[in-house]
């Protein structure tokens, strides 16, 4: 392998925080954080367009009334849209351990996807380097990285079933799944107050809440509720 010439930085597969530079294509679609609030949410959306541009396009159009902090393309590209301090309007309607009005306690990252096929590695590469830059501006644990469907069950699915929360997770930049136990199929309640425990709040059915859960730790489950959909939530609250 080549030296680099004097003076120029190898570059990195791995996208370093410091090498994140977002290009600032401003929307006029946000407002002041309600009651002196700050982020302690980052909520990862999925656009469902055909192409960032177009979801700039939609992202900064008045119109729309909806925005995000910041927009990673597929090749990587990452542009902000809204201040952090600020609140972008992204999440809309939903709840997460007990709180509403989302937009006021979160970031929002929009990757560009359909929602029909995986993540491309240079967009995932610039998640990676992004999130630890936000969690750290807001002291946000790794438990407050959240996706659009985690908060409104029923009503989201982005990231959807694609998006690889293992990979966020084994960076701690998710809160983990509990490892597979074996234990007797869980009642509906059971499974419904460990959701609530893990933050799903939001007042949805029975098969609405598995939905959200599946979403964001088994989506490759069907069927009815199983022992692997309650272990997934019943991890100790142990990261901070
Ligand atoms: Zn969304």
């Amino acid at each position: 392998m080549a030296m680099p010439a004097a003076g120029i930085p190898a570059r990195s597969a791995v996208l370093s925080t410091t090498e994140l530079s977002p290009i600032w294509h401003p929307s006029p679609n946000f407002g002041d954080r309600r009651d002196g609030l700050t982020p302690r949410l980052v909520v990862i959306h999925y656009t469902a367009m055909n192409s960032a541009k177009a979801a700039l396009d939609r992202l900064c159009d008045p119109a729309s009334e909806v925005s995000a902090h910041y927009l990673i393309g597929g090749d990587g590209t990452l542009w902000q849209m809204v201040r952090e301090q600020d609140r972008a309007w992204h999440a809309g309607a939903g709840e997460w351990e007990g709180q509403t009005d989302i937009n006021s306690r979160s970031i929002g990252i929009e990757l560009d996807n359909t929602g029909s096929h995986p993540f491309s590695e240079p967009q995932m590469s610039t998640l990676e380097a992004l999130l630890p830059r936000i969690m750290k501006n807001w002291s946000i644990p790794a438990p407050g990285v959240i996706g659009h469907s985690d908060m409104a069950p029923g009503r989201k699915s982005d990231p959807g079933p694609h998006f690889d929360w293992q990979r966020l997770e084994r960076r701690a930049l998710a809160k983990p799944r509990a490892p597979v136990t074996a234990s007797a199929t869980p009642s509906p309640e059971a499974f419904r107050a460990a959701a609530r425990r893990a933050g799903f709040t939001a007042s949805v059915d029975d098969a609405q809440l598995l939905a959200a859960v599946r979403l964001r730790f088994r989506p490759w489950a069907q069927g009815p509720l199983e022992t692997g959909d309650l272990d997934a939530l019943t991890l100790p609250d142990t990261i901070t």
